[in-house]
């Protein structure tokens, strides 16, 4: 799901920093047909995108290496706690493994959760780089 970080682009927003993170669309817009269309943003531009886009179907996030960053994949447990309306949800975090799983919650877009896991109670899993990671835990706060 990751790309490597070999040919930067500039983001298409700011046009200043390298665009890490890829945002597509599967499905439509509630009210309108929404012609999915990627958009690359740097770091910043992709929080400021998720925290005001409007909600989709299904937004998928495909986020390269910060520079400098070790390439090591993140992974990540989610437990759909309460659907918040508004597209946000509450999720259980679970990080780690074994004897040192830590627990915490926070609120999510609902249109990131792959729709075959948006059931109260449904679990998930994402494996990514720390990036894509981020953008998703905050991408409702
Ligand atoms: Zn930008």
């Amino acid at each position: 799901m990751s790309i490597e970080a070999t040919n930067l682009t500039a983001c298409q927003h700011c046009r200043i920093r390298d665009a890490l993170a890829h945002f597509s669309s599967a499905g439509e817009l509630k009210t309108t047909t929404f012609i999915s269309k990627p958009i690359s943003l740097c770091e910043e531009c992709a929080k400021k995108y998720l925290r005001s886009a409007p909600e989709q179907e299904n937004i998928l996030v495909s986020a390269q290496w910060r520079a400098d960053e070790e390439h090591k994949s993140v992974t990540r447990q989610y437990q759909i706690i309460e659907d918040l309306g508004n597209n946000r949800i509450r999720v259980k975090l679970f990080k780690g493994a074994g004897d040192s799983i830590s627990e915490s919650e926070l609120i999510i877009r609902k249109d990131l959760v792959p729709p075959n896991a948006r059931l109260i109670g449904a679990t998930f899993k994402l494996i990514g780089t720390p990036l894509e990671i981020d953008l998703i835990e905050c991408s409702a706060n």
